[in-house]
């Protein structure tokens, strides 16, 4: 999913978890967590490539087209997220905590149901069994559905 749209939709969730919790800094952790949790692809960028970039066209092109490579996208992993929620509810964390727990989630749910991937690709241990090759993780038509 694009970050316009997660964008728009973190704008949603956020206001309406601030409209329900009254919690400003649960809503602006929610709203930034539902944005910058793909950061993890700019890290896998990093990796791959040996170099920085800000340019949206250039990631498209790399996860979207180029076959090789690995993708780890740490961030995008329900155990991560799992263990998050765990943390919360065994210490009985603010809602400020929650926010940053509905703001990940709801991202990854998002792009869950957006992206063409294969249905375990953000299971952490999935991406691992399968050394995190992009052309396992990856469906078989996924490259031709990207362009
Ligand atoms: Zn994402």
């Amino acid at each position: 999913m694009s970050p316009v749209y997660h964008t728009v939709y973190a704008g949603f969730f956020s206001a309406v978890y601030g409209s329900v919790t009254h919690s400003l800094w649960g809503s602006v952790l929610c709203f930034v967590s539902g944005i910058l949790m793909d950061l993890d692809h700019l890290l896998d960028y990093i990796l791959a490539k040996k170099r920085l970039t800000f340019s949206y066209k250039t990631l498209l092109s790399y996860f979207g087209s180029e076959k090789s490579g690995k993708i780890y996208i740490i961030f995008h992993s329900y155990e991560f997220i799992f263990l998050l929620w765990l943390f919360i509810a065994f210490y009985q964390l603010s809602v400020v905590w929650v926010g940053l727990a509905v703001g990940v989630t709801t991202h990854i749910l998002l792009d869950k149901f957006h992206n063409p991937i294969r249905p375990f690709v953000y299971f952490l241990t999935y991406r691992m069994k399968n050394k995190f090759n992009k052309e396992s993780i990856y469906p078989e038509d996924y490259f031709k559905r990207m362009t």
